[in-house]
């Protein structure tokens, strides 16, 4: 089987950041599962697709036509229809929709096949809320990391402000902690570690010393 790592856990709660860095340095596809929600979020939206629309969502989903580029010029952007829109789907208000799309079951359906495609050779670094307890169960090694809720809305903010979106600090933690509520919530693959993950706390932790953290366990 062409090995996986699955990293699992709450938004703002250093994912995305981990994710990339471990697939880097191991040479690695990437899959940002997130993202594939943002995604489905902006394409229903542009189509004018409502959330109860569920027939139309599934078709949407089947349908995304997405990339993320590793190489080349693109490397590291989020493609829809050959448009970049990485931007586009960090905001808070797709953040938003994304979890409200991600709690209707179909639609999780729809994506499932479509996630585990992304396992390929050499292997994968999955990043999202169920790699590692729906859509990569026998991975080997299965990551949860969290933050408290101050920590991950700091960290939300600053990215945000890097990319140049205007953030407030009081508003992010809400909307996380309602994010949060509504992921672990869900009667549908709700937010949860694995059984067989391991739980790291990276609320004082650098990046670097959560990606030794995980290399370990990948190389072990
Ligand atoms: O990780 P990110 O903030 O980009 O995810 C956006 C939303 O998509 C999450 O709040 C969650 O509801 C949903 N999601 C999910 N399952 C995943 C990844 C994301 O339900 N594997």
């Amino acid at each position: 089987r062409i090995g996986v790592v699955t990293i699992d856990g709450p938004g703002g709660a250093g994912k995305g950041t981990i994710a990339r860095e471990l697939a880097g340095r191991l040479g690695w596809h990437l899959l940002d599962s997130g993202a594939i929600y943002r995604l489905l979020a902006l394409a229903s939206l542009r189509a004018d697709i409502g959330l109860g629309e569920v027939d139309r969502l599934v078709a949407v989903a089947e349908a995304l036509d997405i990339r993320f580029p590793t190489d080349g010029p693109a490397a590291g952007e989020v493609i829809l229809d050959g448009v970049v829109v990485s931007d586009a789907i960090r905001d808070e208000a797709s953040g938003e929709r994304a979890s409200r799309l991600a709690a209707v079951p179909v639609v999780r359906q729809a994506l499932l096949e479509r996630q585990r495609a992304f396992r390929r050779p050499p292997g994968l670094v999955a990043d999202g809320r169920d790699m590692g307890t729906v859509v990569f169960p026998d991975a080997p090694v299965k990551i949860f990391l969290t933050a408290s809720a101050e920590e991950r809305a700091r960290r939300r903010h600053k990215q945000l402000m890097g990319q140049g979106v205007a953030a407030n600090l009081a508003d992010l933690l809400q909307e996380l902690r309602a994010r949060d509520e509504r992921d672990t919530q869900r009667s549908v693959a709700p937010l949860r570690p694995a059984e067989d993950a391991v739980t790291i706390d990276t609320t004082d932790l650098s990046v670097e010393a959560v990606v030794s953290a995980v290399m370990e366990r990948v190389e072990a």
